[in-house]
Protein backbone atom coordinates (compact mmCIF):
# COMPACT_ATOMS: atom_id res chain seq x y z
CA UNK A 1 0.00 0.00 0.00
CA UNK A 2 0.98 3.49 -0.93
CA UNK A 3 0.00 6.80 0.33
CA UNK A 4 1.48 8.66 3.86
CA UNK A 5 2.24 6.70 5.92
CA UNK A 6 1.46 7.19 10.22
CA UNK A 7 2.72 5.05 12.54
CA UNK A 8 0.66 4.32 15.36
CA UNK A 9 2.28 3.88 18.90
CA UNK A 10 0.68 1.18 21.07
CA UNK A 11 -1.45 -1.53 20.05
CA UNK A 12 -4.42 -1.08 22.67
CA UNK A 13 -8.03 -0.76 21.38
CA UNK A 14 -7.59 2.74 20.48
CA UNK A 15 -4.16 2.18 18.82
CA UNK A 16 -5.72 -0.87 16.21
CA UNK A 17 -9.02 1.05 15.85
CA UNK A 18 -6.82 4.20 14.54
CA UNK A 19 -4.68 1.77 12.44
CA UNK A 20 -7.78 0.55 10.65
CA UNK A 21 -9.01 3.79 10.49
CA UNK A 22 -6.42 5.25 8.77
CA UNK A 23 -6.16 2.52 6.31
CA UNK A 24 -9.85 2.63 5.60
CA UNK A 25 -8.45 6.12 4.54
CA UNK A 26 -5.48 5.56 2.24
CA UNK A 27 -2.60 5.77 4.81
CA UNK A 28 0.14 3.55 5.00
CA UNK A 29 0.04 2.24 8.59
CA UNK A 30 2.66 0.62 11.24
CA UNK A 31 1.27 -0.14 14.85
CA UNK A 32 4.80 -0.08 17.16
CA UNK A 33 3.55 -1.92 20.43
CA UNK A 34 6.12 -2.68 22.87
CA UNK A 35 4.64 -5.89 24.38
CA UNK A 36 6.24 -9.09 23.05
CA UNK A 37 2.26 -9.89 21.73
CA UNK A 38 -0.67 -7.88 20.94
CA UNK A 39 -3.50 -8.94 23.79
CA UNK A 40 -5.28 -7.64 26.21
CA UNK A 41 -5.73 -8.59 29.20
CA UNK A 42 -8.38 -10.81 31.09
CA UNK A 43 -11.40 -8.61 31.80
CA UNK A 44 -14.67 -7.58 29.98
CA UNK A 45 -15.47 -4.31 28.70
CA UNK A 46 -18.95 -2.48 27.78
CA UNK A 47 -19.18 -1.21 24.62
CA UNK A 48 -21.94 1.88 24.50
CA UNK A 49 -23.84 2.44 21.21
CA UNK A 50 -21.56 5.22 20.22
CA UNK A 51 -18.53 3.14 19.96
CA UNK A 52 -20.78 0.35 18.57
CA UNK A 53 -21.54 2.62 15.81
CA UNK A 54 -17.57 4.03 15.71
CA UNK A 55 -16.77 -0.04 15.41
CA UNK A 56 -19.39 0.14 12.27
CA UNK A 57 -17.60 3.05 10.72
CA UNK A 58 -14.07 1.09 10.99
CA UNK A 59 -16.19 -1.76 9.54
CA UNK A 60 -15.28 -4.24 12.34
CA UNK A 61 -19.02 -4.30 13.37
CA UNK A 62 -20.15 -7.79 11.92
CA UNK A 63 -17.01 -9.39 13.31
CA UNK A 64 -17.34 -8.00 16.73
CA UNK A 65 -20.72 -8.24 17.42
CA UNK A 66 -20.88 -12.20 17.14
CA UNK A 67 -17.95 -11.81 20.29
CA UNK A 68 -20.48 -9.76 22.12
CA UNK A 69 -23.80 -10.09 24.24
CA UNK A 70 -26.54 -7.14 24.30
CA UNK A 71 -27.21 -6.58 27.72
CA UNK A 72 -31.04 -7.18 28.09
CA UNK A 73 -32.27 -6.53 31.28
CA UNK A 74 -29.96 -4.34 34.17
CA UNK A 75 -29.42 -1.62 36.18
CA UNK A 76 -28.43 -0.49 39.03
CA UNK A 77 -29.04 -2.25 42.64
CA UNK A 78 -28.23 -1.33 46.36
CA UNK A 79 -26.03 -3.44 48.43
CA UNK A 80 -29.68 -5.13 49.89
CA UNK A 81 -30.26 -5.59 46.11
CA UNK A 82 -32.87 -3.29 45.65
CA UNK A 83 -33.25 -1.80 42.35
CA UNK A 84 -32.63 1.94 42.20
CA UNK A 85 -32.84 2.04 38.47
CA UNK A 86 -33.95 -0.25 35.90
CA UNK A 87 -32.56 -0.51 32.42
CA UNK A 88 -33.54 -3.57 29.27
CA UNK A 89 -32.52 -4.07 26.09
CA UNK A 90 -35.95 -2.73 24.47
CA UNK A 91 -34.84 0.89 26.40
CA UNK A 92 -31.87 0.77 25.15
CA UNK A 93 -32.29 0.57 21.47
CA UNK A 94 -35.13 3.06 22.26
CA UNK A 95 -33.48 5.69 24.50
CA UNK A 96 -29.76 5.38 23.54
CA UNK A 97 -30.42 4.23 19.76
CA UNK A 98 -28.57 1.07 19.86
CA UNK A 99 -27.92 -2.02 22.16
CA UNK A 100 -25.44 -1.74 25.13
CA UNK A 101 -22.87 -4.46 24.68
CA UNK A 102 -20.88 -6.61 26.99
CA UNK A 103 -17.35 -8.08 24.93
CA UNK A 104 -14.06 -9.69 26.29
CA UNK A 105 -11.23 -7.66 26.17
CA UNK A 106 -9.65 -9.69 24.53
CA UNK A 107 -11.89 -11.41 22.00
CA UNK A 108 -12.45 -7.25 21.03
CA UNK A 109 -8.87 -7.11 19.95
CA UNK A 110 -8.31 -10.33 18.25
CA UNK A 111 -11.12 -9.24 16.16
CA UNK A 112 -9.37 -5.96 15.38
CA UNK A 113 -6.19 -7.37 14.93
CA UNK A 114 -7.92 -9.99 12.10
CA UNK A 115 -8.96 -6.32 10.55
CA UNK A 116 -5.02 -5.44 9.97
CA UNK A 117 -2.53 -6.99 7.65
CA UNK A 118 0.44 -8.58 9.16
CA UNK A 119 3.00 -6.18 7.49
CA UNK A 120 1.38 -3.10 9.47
CA UNK A 121 2.02 -4.72 13.03
CA UNK A 122 5.11 -4.62 15.08
CA UNK A 123 5.19 -6.43 17.98
CA UNK A 124 8.15 -6.19 20.70
CA UNK A 125 8.87 -3.14 19.73
CA UNK A 126 9.15 -0.35 21.80
CA UNK A 127 9.45 3.44 20.78
CA UNK A 128 11.63 5.78 22.81
CA UNK A 129 11.80 8.79 21.50
CA UNK A 130 9.57 11.38 19.45
CA UNK A 131 9.78 14.54 18.09
CA UNK A 132 6.98 17.22 17.00
CA UNK A 133 7.93 16.30 13.08
CA UNK A 134 7.06 12.73 13.56
CA UNK A 135 10.78 11.73 13.95
CA UNK A 136 10.91 8.24 16.22
CA UNK A 137 13.51 6.25 18.30
CA UNK A 138 12.49 2.49 18.87
CA UNK A 139 13.84 -0.28 20.48
CA UNK A 140 14.13 -1.89 17.60
CA UNK A 141 15.86 0.41 15.48
CA UNK A 142 13.80 0.07 12.71
CA UNK A 143 10.70 2.16 12.29
CA UNK A 144 11.08 4.68 9.71
CA UNK A 145 10.07 8.10 9.91
CA UNK A 146 6.47 8.98 9.57
CA UNK A 147 4.33 11.59 8.14
CA UNK A 148 2.17 11.14 11.13
CA UNK A 149 2.56 9.73 14.73
CA UNK A 150 -0.51 8.88 16.54
CA UNK A 151 0.15 8.72 20.24
CA UNK A 152 -2.22 5.52 21.69
CA UNK A 153 0.42 4.60 24.78
CA UNK A 154 -2.35 4.93 27.17
CA UNK A 155 -2.06 6.46 30.25
CA UNK A 156 1.47 6.47 30.72
CA UNK A 157 2.20 7.94 27.51
CA UNK A 158 5.61 8.79 26.68
CA UNK A 159 4.19 10.33 23.86
CA UNK A 160 2.91 13.16 26.03
CA UNK A 161 5.24 13.27 28.04
CA UNK A 162 8.03 13.95 25.45
CA UNK A 163 5.83 16.68 23.73
CA UNK A 164 3.87 17.89 26.26
CA UNK A 165 6.27 17.62 29.56
CA UNK A 166 4.65 20.37 31.43
CA UNK A 167 1.37 17.86 31.73
CA UNK A 168 1.85 16.82 35.09
CA UNK A 169 0.38 13.17 34.06
CA UNK A 170 -2.13 10.69 35.88
CA UNK A 171 -3.48 11.16 39.18
CA UNK A 172 -5.16 8.43 41.44
CA UNK A 173 -9.33 8.43 41.17
CA UNK A 174 -8.99 6.89 44.95
CA UNK A 175 -10.41 4.06 43.90
CA UNK A 176 -8.76 0.57 43.84
CA UNK A 177 -10.49 -2.39 41.00
CA UNK A 178 -10.50 -5.55 40.85
CA UNK A 179 -11.68 -7.35 37.42
CA UNK A 180 -12.52 -11.20 36.77
CA UNK A 181 -13.96 -12.96 33.75
CA UNK A 182 -15.35 -16.92 35.03
CA UNK A 183 -17.69 -18.92 33.49
CA UNK A 184 -21.04 -18.36 34.82
CA UNK A 185 -22.21 -19.86 37.20
CA UNK A 186 -26.27 -18.86 36.90
CA UNK A 187 -26.87 -15.92 33.99
CA UNK A 188 -27.03 -13.20 37.01
CA UNK A 189 -28.54 -9.89 34.93
CA UNK A 190 -26.15 -7.11 33.78
CA UNK A 191 -25.64 -4.70 36.45
CA UNK A 192 -24.05 -2.53 39.32
CA UNK A 193 -24.89 -2.50 42.81
CA UNK A 194 -23.91 0.38 45.04
CA UNK A 195 -22.80 0.75 48.56
CA UNK A 196 -20.71 2.95 50.38
CA UNK A 197 -17.82 3.80 48.58
CA UNK A 198 -18.17 0.48 46.81
CA UNK A 199 -19.44 -1.08 43.65
CA UNK A 200 -19.66 -4.26 42.35
CA UNK A 201 -20.94 -4.72 38.82
CA UNK A 202 -21.17 -7.98 36.66
CA UNK A 203 -21.79 -8.19 32.88
CA UNK A 204 -22.46 -11.21 30.53
CA UNK A 205 -20.24 -11.95 28.12
CA UNK A 206 -20.74 -14.45 25.13
CA UNK A 207 -20.02 -18.60 25.74
CA UNK A 208 -21.49 -18.36 28.98
CA UNK A 209 -18.87 -16.25 30.40
CA UNK A 210 -19.25 -13.54 33.14
CA UNK A 211 -16.79 -10.61 33.55
CA UNK A 212 -17.01 -9.26 37.14
CA UNK A 213 -15.70 -6.17 38.37
CA UNK A 214 -15.60 -4.56 42.13
CA UNK A 215 -14.15 -1.41 42.45
CA UNK A 216 -13.55 -0.01 46.57
CA UNK A 217 -12.28 3.40 47.95
CA UNK A 218 -8.94 3.36 48.41
CA UNK A 219 -8.84 4.74 51.65
CA UNK A 220 -10.76 1.24 53.22
CA UNK A 221 -8.94 -1.02 51.62
CA UNK A 222 -6.58 -2.78 53.82
CA UNK A 223 -3.21 -4.66 52.03
CA UNK A 224 -2.34 -7.49 54.51
CA UNK A 225 -4.82 -10.10 52.65
CA UNK A 226 -4.93 -11.79 49.66
CA UNK A 227 -7.26 -9.83 46.76
CA UNK A 228 -9.84 -12.88 46.95
CA UNK A 229 -10.05 -13.08 50.83
CA UNK A 230 -10.25 -9.43 50.96
CA UNK A 231 -13.66 -8.96 48.72
CA UNK A 232 -14.84 -11.77 49.77
CA UNK A 233 -15.11 -10.29 53.62
CA UNK A 234 -15.93 -6.78 52.35
CA UNK A 235 -19.12 -7.89 50.07
CA UNK A 236 -20.13 -11.09 52.61
CA UNK A 237 -23.34 -8.74 53.11
CA UNK A 238 -24.01 -7.77 49.73
CA UNK A 239 -26.91 -9.16 47.87
CA UNK A 240 -27.13 -12.98 46.10
CA UNK A 241 -25.31 -13.93 43.64
CA UNK A 242 -21.91 -11.34 44.44
CA UNK A 243 -20.66 -13.34 46.95
CA UNK A 244 -20.69 -16.62 44.72
CA UNK A 245 -19.29 -15.26 41.89
CA UNK A 246 -16.26 -13.74 44.01
CA UNK A 247 -16.21 -16.94 45.51
CA UNK A 248 -15.87 -19.19 42.50
CA UNK A 249 -13.60 -17.06 41.03
CA UNK A 250 -10.22 -18.27 40.76
CA UNK A 251 -7.87 -16.74 42.93
CA UNK A 252 -4.97 -15.97 39.99
CA UNK A 253 -8.04 -14.90 37.90
CA UNK A 254 -8.31 -11.99 40.02
CA UNK A 255 -6.89 -8.78 38.77
CA UNK A 256 -5.95 -5.37 40.86
CA UNK A 257 -5.59 -2.36 39.21
CA UNK A 258 -4.98 0.99 41.33
CA UNK A 259 -7.26 3.58 39.36
CA UNK A 260 -5.76 6.90 37.49
CA UNK A 261 -6.88 9.15 35.44
CA UNK A 262 -6.03 12.76 33.47
CA UNK A 263 -7.13 15.46 36.41
CA UNK A 264 -5.87 17.92 34.33
CA UNK A 265 -7.09 18.20 30.61
CA UNK A 266 -4.52 18.83 27.81
CA UNK A 267 -4.81 21.87 26.32
CA UNK A 268 -5.03 20.51 23.08
CA UNK A 269 -4.25 16.77 21.26
CA UNK A 270 -1.94 17.46 19.16
CA UNK A 271 1.79 18.66 18.70
CA UNK A 272 3.31 19.67 14.83
CA UNK A 273 2.71 15.80 13.66
CA UNK A 274 1.43 14.23 16.30
CA UNK A 275 -1.51 13.78 17.56
CA UNK A 276 -2.26 12.04 20.93
CA UNK A 277 -5.83 9.49 21.23
CA UNK A 278 -7.26 7.16 23.73
CA UNK A 279 -6.34 7.22 27.28
CA UNK A 280 -2.78 9.04 26.15
CA UNK A 281 -4.91 12.19 25.55
CA UNK A 282 -7.73 11.78 27.95
CA UNK A 283 -7.41 8.74 30.02
CA UNK A 284 -10.73 8.67 32.80
CA UNK A 285 -12.22 7.37 35.26
CA UNK A 286 -14.34 4.04 34.39
CA UNK A 287 -17.13 5.14 36.76
CA UNK A 288 -19.02 5.20 32.77
CA UNK A 289 -17.61 2.49 31.01
CA UNK A 290 -16.72 5.27 28.33
CA UNK A 291 -12.74 5.19 28.12
CA UNK A 292 -12.50 2.67 25.36
CA UNK A 293 -15.34 3.92 23.62
CA UNK A 294 -14.12 7.38 23.55
CA UNK A 295 -10.86 5.92 22.04
CA UNK A 296 -12.33 4.15 19.44
CA UNK A 297 -14.94 7.40 19.07
CA UNK A 298 -11.25 9.29 18.47
CA UNK A 299 -9.76 6.68 16.16
CA UNK A 300 -13.06 7.27 13.73
CA UNK A 301 -12.98 11.01 13.71
CA UNK A 302 -8.71 11.34 12.96
CA UNK A 303 -9.45 8.46 9.67
CA UNK A 304 -12.18 10.93 8.82
CA UNK A 305 -10.10 13.82 9.10
CA UNK A 306 -7.44 12.17 7.14
CA UNK A 307 -9.36 11.21 4.26
CA UNK A 308 -11.03 14.42 3.92
CA UNK A 309 -7.96 16.44 4.35
CA UNK A 310 -4.33 16.29 2.35
CA UNK A 311 -2.46 18.59 4.83
CA UNK A 312 -1.32 16.38 8.42
CA UNK A 313 -1.92 20.22 10.06
CA UNK A 314 -5.13 20.85 8.36
CA UNK A 315 -6.35 16.47 9.42
CA UNK A 316 -4.98 17.70 13.15
CA UNK A 317 -6.56 20.84 13.43
CA UNK A 318 -10.07 19.10 12.73
CA UNK A 319 -9.04 16.23 14.75
CA UNK A 320 -8.59 18.25 17.95
CA UNK A 321 -11.38 20.31 17.51
CA UNK A 322 -14.01 17.54 17.58
CA UNK A 323 -12.11 15.34 19.98
CA UNK A 324 -10.77 17.62 22.87
CA UNK A 325 -14.43 19.30 23.82
CA UNK A 326 -16.39 15.59 23.60
CA UNK A 327 -14.01 13.69 25.62
CA UNK A 328 -13.08 15.98 28.39
CA UNK A 329 -16.58 16.55 29.25
CA UNK A 330 -17.20 13.07 29.11
CA UNK A 331 -13.91 12.82 31.38
CA UNK A 332 -15.63 15.05 33.87
CA UNK A 333 -19.05 13.50 33.68
CA UNK A 334 -17.37 10.19 34.72
CA UNK A 335 -15.52 11.66 37.64
CA UNK A 336 -18.74 13.52 38.78
CA UNK A 337 -20.64 10.26 38.33
CA UNK A 338 -17.93 8.94 40.95
CA UNK A 339 -18.20 11.69 43.62
CA UNK A 340 -21.81 11.67 43.77
CA UNK A 341 -22.24 7.88 43.03
CA UNK A 342 -20.71 4.52 43.34
CA UNK A 343 -17.60 6.88 45.46
CA UNK A 344 -19.69 8.26 48.44
CA UNK A 345 -19.25 6.80 51.29
CA UNK A 346 -20.79 9.18 54.46
CA UNK A 347 -24.23 7.45 55.17
CA UNK A 348 -26.19 10.03 54.72
CA UNK A 349 -24.99 10.89 51.84
CA UNK A 350 -25.85 7.51 50.69
CA UNK A 351 -29.22 7.31 51.95
CA UNK A 352 -29.77 11.10 49.85
CA UNK A 353 -28.15 9.82 46.62
CA UNK A 354 -29.87 5.98 46.63
CA UNK A 355 -33.63 8.01 47.74
CA UNK A 356 -32.89 10.18 44.88
CA UNK A 357 -32.00 7.51 42.50
CA UNK A 358 -35.34 5.62 43.34
CA UNK A 359 -37.53 8.94 42.66
CA UNK A 360 -35.80 9.45 39.03
CA UNK A 361 -37.88 7.17 36.12
CA UNK A 362 -35.24 5.22 34.57
CA UNK A 363 -36.61 6.51 31.46
CA UNK A 364 -35.27 9.93 32.51
CA UNK A 365 -31.86 8.36 33.92
CA UNK A 366 -31.28 6.67 30.64
CA UNK A 367 -31.98 10.05 28.55
CA UNK A 368 -29.09 11.35 30.79
CA UNK A 369 -26.84 8.73 29.88
CA UNK A 370 -28.14 9.56 25.99
CA UNK A 371 -25.87 12.34 25.81
CA UNK A 372 -22.89 10.15 25.51
CA UNK A 373 -24.27 7.09 23.77
CA UNK A 374 -25.98 9.38 20.67
CA UNK A 375 -23.33 10.26 19.46
CA UNK A 376 -23.05 9.32 15.59
CA UNK A 377 -19.90 8.11 13.50
CA UNK A 378 -18.48 10.32 10.48
CA UNK A 379 -17.97 8.02 7.46
CA UNK A 380 -14.63 7.78 6.16
CA UNK A 381 -14.46 8.35 2.79
CA UNK A 382 -11.38 8.67 1.21
CA UNK A 383 -11.51 11.94 -1.86
CA UNK A 384 -7.72 12.43 -1.92
C1 LIG B 1 -11.38 -0.99 35.84
C2 LIG B 1 -11.61 -0.44 34.46
C3 LIG B 1 -12.78 -0.73 33.77
C4 LIG B 1 -13.02 -0.16 32.52
N1 LIG B 1 -14.19 -0.44 31.86
C5 LIG B 1 -14.45 0.13 30.67
C6 LIG B 1 -15.67 -0.13 29.98
O1 LIG B 1 -16.52 -0.92 30.42
N2 LIG B 1 -15.90 0.50 28.78
C7 LIG B 1 -14.97 1.36 28.24
O2 LIG B 1 -15.23 1.91 27.17
N3 LIG B 1 -13.79 1.61 28.87
C8 LIG B 1 -13.51 1.02 30.06
N4 LIG B 1 -12.32 1.25 30.68
C9 LIG B 1 -11.33 2.14 30.04
C10 LIG B 1 -10.53 1.42 28.96
O3 LIG B 1 -9.95 0.24 29.49
C11 LIG B 1 -9.42 2.31 28.43
O4 LIG B 1 -9.92 3.60 28.20
C12 LIG B 1 -8.88 1.76 27.11
O5 LIG B 1 -8.44 0.43 27.27
C13 LIG B 1 -7.74 2.64 26.60
O6 LIG B 1 -7.24 2.09 25.42
P1 LIG B 1 -5.93 2.71 24.76
O7 LIG B 1 -5.72 1.93 23.50
O8 LIG B 1 -6.03 4.19 24.69
O9 LIG B 1 -4.75 2.42 25.80
P2 LIG B 1 -4.16 1.05 26.33
O10 LIG B 1 -5.17 -0.02 26.35
O11 LIG B 1 -3.45 1.37 27.60
O12 LIG B 1 -3.08 0.64 25.22
C14 LIG B 1 -1.82 1.26 25.15
C15 LIG B 1 -0.88 0.31 24.43
O13 LIG B 1 0.35 1.00 24.16
C16 LIG B 1 1.44 0.15 24.43
N5 LIG B 1 2.59 1.02 24.69
C17 LIG B 1 2.76 1.85 25.74
N6 LIG B 1 3.91 2.54 25.62
C18 LIG B 1 4.47 2.14 24.45
C19 LIG B 1 5.68 2.51 23.76
N7 LIG B 1 6.51 3.43 24.24
N8 LIG B 1 5.95 1.89 22.58
C20 LIG B 1 5.10 0.96 22.06
N9 LIG B 1 3.95 0.57 22.68
C21 LIG B 1 3.64 1.17 23.85
C22 LIG B 1 0.97 -0.68 25.62
O14 LIG B 1 1.70 -1.88 25.76
C23 LIG B 1 -0.49 -0.91 25.28
O15 LIG B 1 -0.67 -2.07 24.51
C24 LIG B 1 -12.05 0.69 31.93
C25 LIG B 1 -10.85 0.95 32.60
C26 LIG B 1 -10.63 0.40 33.85
C27 LIG B 1 -9.34 0.71 34.56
Amino acid sequence: MSGPHAVVVGGGIGGLCAAIGLRAAGWRVTVAERASRFGEIGAGIMLWPNAVRALRALGVHERMRALSTPQAKGGIRTRRGTWLMRMDHSAAERVLGGPVLGVHRADLLASLLEALPAESLRQGTEITGVTAGAGLTSSSGDIDDADLVVGADGIHSLIRSSLWPRHPGPSPTGTVDWRAVIDDPGSPAFGMSWGRGTEFGSIPLVDGRLYWYASINADTVTENDEDKEFLLRHFRSWHHPIGQLIASTPAEAILRHEGSFLEEPLSCYVHGRVALLGDAAHAMPPNLGQGACQAIEDAVVLAASAAAHDSVPEILHRYDRLRRPRSQAISRSSRRMGRFGQQLSSSPAVVMRDAALRLIPSALSMRGMSTFASWEAPTIRPDR
